[in-house]
């Protein structure tokens, strides 16, 4: 199961509901979509959460995307060629492998 598609959003429940102090994080692209999170007391730990799958986005994008005169499609961290993947203690490949739930 894949995550719920980004882009995500926060939800101020606050804002309707003056007796929650929580914010809620949705998703805009899929609106049937259940919540991704619903009650997240720290609104710094929101706009953390709302921000993931940019940020996983991002990373996918850098993951391979170093290269030098001789090669191409090396990570930037580790400076593996994508055929040979990450180094055991890469950190960039070590926390693509945590967000998509792989370690
Ligand atoms: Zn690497």
């Amino acid at each position: 199961m894949s995550h719920t598609p980004g882009p995500w959003e926060i939800y101020d429940r606050g804002k309707d509901e003056p007796e929650h102090q929580e914010c809620s994080i949705e998703s805009t692209a899929d609106k049937k979509a259940d919540w991704v999170a619903q009650s997240i007391y720290n609104k710094s730990d929101a706009h953390l959460i709302a921000a993931a799958p940019e940020m996983l986005e991002m990373l996918e994008e850098l993951e391979w995307s170093a290269r030098t005169i001789e090669q191409r499609n090396l990570c930037p961290m580790c400076r593996e060629r994508y055929s040979a993947g990450h180094k055991a203690n890469c950190r960039l490949g070590n926390l693509l492998k945590k967000a998509r739930g792989e370690s």
